[in-house]
Parts: C-alpha cells; structure tokens; sequence
C-alpha cells in the first residue's frame, strides 16, 4: 500500500496503484465532480435525496450527464455529510 494525504482536505488516503497517489480523496472527488454539476441539476438531485437514499441515486442516474455507481455513491455521502438527507430515514 501507498500512503500519501489528499491534496483537497489532507486526509491519509492509501492506495495500490501508484498512479493514483496525490489523487483526491473520493469525498474531495465528489465535491469537485458536484461543482461542476450546473446549478438547476444540483437543485434536482438535492430534493430527489430528500425524498430518499434510491430517489436520490435514481435523480443523479437520469441526470444529464448520468452519473452512475460508484460515483453516485460517493456523492451521496458528500450530500449526507452536507446535511442533505431524507428526514423519513434519518427517524
Ligand atoms: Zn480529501
């Protein structure tokens, strides 16, 4: 394994392919893959997490362009940890 921190938060990443060392963290990943989402699909995706976890996935996969698994996943998690979530799951 490869350690090197993530150039984004300075997190401890680790990695098997040196190739991918000084890379960003999949949470600094997502965050750059979100900015450059235009604004009226982030809007989109946000509402569509709120309703639910696969609603949310579901939004960003019909999105244009798509964005699958496992991308969508992390970008999940970076929208959870922004505090988007679905009020229904998180009782
Ligand atoms: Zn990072």
């Amino acid at each position: 394994m490869l350690d090197y921190l993530c150039p984004g938060c300075g997190e401890r990443c680790a990695t098997i392919l040196a190739a991918r060392v000084g890379a960003p963290c999949p949470l600094c990943a997502a965050a750059a893959a979100w900015k450059r989402l235009p604004a009226n699909t982030r809007r989109r995706i946000d509402a569509a997490i709120r309703r639910g976890t696969m609603t949310g996935l579901m939004a960003m996969r019909t999105s244009d362009p798509p964005i699958k698994l496992p991308d969508a996943a992390e970008l999940l998690a970076f929208r959870h940890a922004a505090g988007v979530t679905s009020a229904a799951e998180s009782r």
